[in-house]
């Protein structure tokens, strides 16, 4: 029985499916390879995994080792996906990455000595993605290194080299200049790598056009409902909503404060709705002066500083009584808009909802 007094993040799973196919409907040949790091954004790994392994999906990404352990646990041995660890072979990691049958996207010329090594030492022909960066500083190989690893690639040892990777750095920005010079560095440098798949957009990217979709595309964010260029996407639904119950509702008198700090002083009479939500929940504390729910039918303004466990929200023009549940993302307050008004991004209102808040699921799989 779900919990009346608890939080709730409602996954809906059909809509995630929507999304799934909404995105292959953008992305023509290529495979569309779910990223499901930090347990699917937070909105979890395994209902979100089995629900996309079901419509069809199987290659995932995930950021960690343990990320892509949980997840072979999960997916078992019947259904067998192929799992990418963006971290790469770690120090020391190259027996878990085998152990599950995970392949790592290499990152640096010692992550692949690493691998290769202990490829080699298995006497095993263990598969690689290739990481390459083209402008993002973040993780890969610098362009000249991988063209002298393609002169040398007995480097590679035995490795299977399936997928050469890069990561955007501008994509939800179309006008970015930043796009088709990542775009033509990445053709360039995956093509001292003839005939090995390629991949180099993420949900934004698959918006950019056919230039950048290539063999395969790593969206996340979309497929859980985020516009990709951080504004709503009407062609994308709502996955996620989180909503919690209004335990107490006050009349508060002109020139009266609410909340600490006192930062929020009464000039007329209000009606001001307490809901059981707070920062410990994921409702980021700096996006107390700009943030809203939604309570029975209309959208109500935070009132003062978000405390651990309590939001105030002003109620003052609708019937709002306790037990009546507020939303604070879904589909009244789509995601890009509570991102923006908490001065964040969608991803980060995702990946924060705590461990308090009770997950649910619609739809088949859940
Ligand atoms: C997180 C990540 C993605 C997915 O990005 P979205 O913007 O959520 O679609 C794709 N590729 C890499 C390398 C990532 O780190």
């Amino acid at each position: 029985m779900d919990d009346p007094d608890a939080a709730w993040l409602t996954v809906d799973l059909n809509a995630l499916a929507a999304n799934l196919a909404h995105l292959k409907a953008l992305s023509g040949e290529a495979e569309v390879a779910p990223v499901v790091k930090a347990d699917a954004y937070g909105l979890g790994l395994e209902a979100v995994a089995g629900r996309l392994w079901a419509e069809g999906a199987r290659s995932f990404f995930v950021a960690r080792t343990a990320e892509g352990e949980s997840l072979r646990r999960f997916l078992g041995e019947a259904r067998q996906a192929c799992i990418y660890v963006l971290d790469g072979c770690t120090s020391g990691a190259g027996p878990r990455l085998e152990a599950a049958g995970l392949t790592p996207v290499l990152n640096s010329l010692p992550q692949i000595e690493e691998w290769a090594a202990h490829s080699r030492g298995r006497r095993r022909r263990l598969g690689a993605a290739l990481h390459i960066d083209t402008g993002l500083n973040r993780l890969g190989l610098r362009i000249e290194e991988a063209r002298s690893l393609a002169q040398a690639r007995d480097r590679l040892g035995d490795l299977d080299l399936e997928l050469v990777i890069s990561h955007l750095a501008c994509a939800d920005d179309p006008h970015s200049p930043m796009n088709a010079r990542q775009a033509i560095a990445f053709e360039e440098a995956a093509a001292v790598f003839p005939g090995v798949r390629r991949s180099l957009a993420n949900s934004a990217g698959v918006l950019l056009g056919a230039a950048f979709l290539h063999d395969l595309v790593r969206p996340g964010l979309a497929l859980y409902g985020g516009g990709p260029t951080g504004r709503p996407d009407p062609e994308l639904r709502a996955v996620a909503t989180l909503d919690a119950p209004i335990l107490q509702v006050r009349s508060v008198r002109p020139g009266e404060s609410i909340g600490y700090g006192a930062t929020c002083i009464v000039d007329s009479p209000l009606r001001a709705a307490v809901v059981a939500l707070g920062y410990a929940d994921g409702v980021l504390r700096a996006g107390s002066p700009r943030g809203y729910g939604w309570a029975n039918g209309a959208a109500c303004a935070f009132l003062g500083r978000i405390s651990m466990d309590l939001i105030a929200l002003d109620v003052t023009g609708c019937e709002a009584t306790p037990g009546d549940r507020v939303e604070l993302f879904g589909a009244n307050i789509l995601l890009d808009h509570a991102a923006a008004a908490a001065g964040t991004i969608a991803y980060e209102l995702l990946t924060r909802v705590g461990s308090r808040v009770h997950r649910r699921y619609l739809g088949a799989g859940a």
